[in-house]
C-alpha cells in the first residue's frame, strides 16, 4: 500500500526532529521565511551545492536509503573539505512522491542526521515538494580565516602533487554493484566506501591552517578529471607516477572480473579524497599522515601545459581524462 503523504508542515517537522541542532553562527535556522547567519570575525564563508537524482547520483533499488542520506550530504560536504573550510550548516530542498514519503524517507533522513553529527553541521533550512521521482539539492556552508580557502588556482611548476587514503576503492565497490555482487557479505568493506564515503575534513583544515597546499580539490570524479580541473585553473601541467598511486587493492577472488587497479586508482570516482599540491620548499613539513589518513606525494607539477603518467619503465604518456562526467556518454 501506498503511504499517505504528510501535509508539508508535517514534513517539515519530521525533518526538524532529525536535526535538532543549535549554533552560534546560527541564530535564526529552520521555521523562518530565511535563515539567519552570523559569521566570526575574520572569517569568510565558504558555500556549496550539489544535486542528488535517482538513477543518476543513487539507485534507489540496490543503495540502502540511509546510506542515499548520508552520501548526499557527505559529497557536498566534502567540496568544503576540499577548500580547507570548517562545515558549518547546511540547506536541503527535497522532491519525492507519495511511495517514498515513510519509511524510505525516514531511513534517508536517519542516513543524513548520522552524517550531519558527524561532520558537525547544522540544518538551517529547506524546501519540500511532491515529485515523480526523488531528488535531492543540497547546499553546505562551511568557515575559513578570511583569505585562507585553498582553490583550484594555485598550483606552480615544481609542486609536488598528493592525494589522500586509496584510489579506486568506491568505483571497485559501483563494479561490484553492476556485476550484481553487492549482496555477498563478504564484499560488504568495499561497499562501504561506495555508500558511506567520509570526506576529508581533518585533513583539508589541517592543510588549510599550516599554508602548505598551494591547490587543492576533492576527488569526485576521478583523479584524472579531477587533476584536469587544478591543472587548468592554475595554467600548469602535471606527471603522475603510477608506481607511487595508491591504488586499491582488488582481492585475488576479484581477479578474473578484469579490473585493473591502476585504471580503477587513474580514473575511479567517488573516493572524495583530496588532491593538492604542495611547494617543494615546503615538502619536509608535510607528514605522512594526518588524522589517520595517508598522504602520498603522486607526482609534480610541470610547466608544460599536459598531463602525463610516468611508468614503471620511464615511459611517458599522455593521460586522458576518463573519469566521471554527466554530460559524456562512455
Ligand atoms: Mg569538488
Amino acid at each position: 500500500m501506498v503511504a499517505k503523504m504528510d501535509s508539508e508542515e508535517k514534513l517539515i517537522e519530521r525533518v526538524r526532529r532529525r536535526f535538532p541542532f543549535s549554533a552560534p553562527w546560527l541564530p535564526v535556522g529552520i521555521g523562518d521565511d530565511a535563515a539567519v547567519l552570523r559569521p566570526g570575525r575574520g572569517a569568510d564563508w565558504v558555500v556549496t551545492t550539489d544535486a542528488f537524482l535517482e538513477n543518476v547520483h543513487f539507485l534507489r533499488k540496490i543503495q540502502p536509503a540511509e546510506s542515499v542520506g548520508y552520501k548526499a550530504l557527505a559529497r557536498a560536504t566534502s567540496d568544503i573539505a576540499a577548500m580547507g573550510a570548517r562545515p558549518r550548516c547546511f540547506f536541503i530542498t527535497v522532491g519525492l512522491p507519495d511511495a517514498l514519503s515513510g519509511k524510505w524517507l525516514n531511513g534517508f533522513l536517519d542516513g543524513m542526521a548520522r552524517a550531519a553529527r558527524r561532520f558537525g553541521l547544522t540544518l538551517a533550512g529547506g524546501d519540500t515538494t511532491k515529485y515523480s521521482s526523488f531528488i535531492a539539492s543540497l547546499t553546505v556552508m562551511g568557515e575559513t580565516k578570511r583569505g585562507r580557502a585553498i582553490l583550484r588556482s594555485g598550483a606552480q611548476p615544481g609542486d609536488l602533487l598528493c592525494v589522500s587514503g586509496t584510489l579506486g576503492e568506491a568505483e571497485l565497490g559501483l563494479r561490484l554493484i553492476q556485476r550484481r555482487r553487492h549482496w555477498q557479505k563478504r564484499w560488504a568493506e568495499i561497499l562501504n566506501k561506495q555508500f558511506y564515503p567520509e570526506p576529508r575534513l581533518a585533513l583539508g583544515k589541517w592543510l588549510a591552517a599550516h599554508r602548505l597546499a598551494s591547490s587543492m580539490i576533492d576527488t569526485s570524479d576521478g583523479l584524472s578529471t579531477d587533476l584536469g580541473h587544478i591543472c587548468a585553473a592554475s595554467g600548469v601541467g602535471a606527471i603522475v607516477r603510477t608506481a607511487k598511486l595508491p591504488a586499491v587493492r582488488i582481492p585475488n577472488e576479484l581477479q578474473r572480473l578484469g579490473l585493473g587497479a591502476r585504471d580503477l586508482a587513474l580514473n575511479g570516482g567517488e573516493d572524495y579524497e583530496l588532491l593538492f599540491t604542495v611547494p617543494k620548499k615546503l615538502a619536509a613539513r608535510l607528514p605522512r599522515h594526518v588524522g589517520g589518513v595517508p598522504i602520498t606525494v603522486i607526482g609534480e607539477v610541470v610547466r608544460e601545459k599536459k598531463i602525463r603518467v610516468l611508468d614503471e619503465n620511464g615511459k611517458l604518456t599522455d593521460l586522458r581524462a576518463g573519469g566521471w562526467d554527466p554530460f559524456l556518454k562512455k
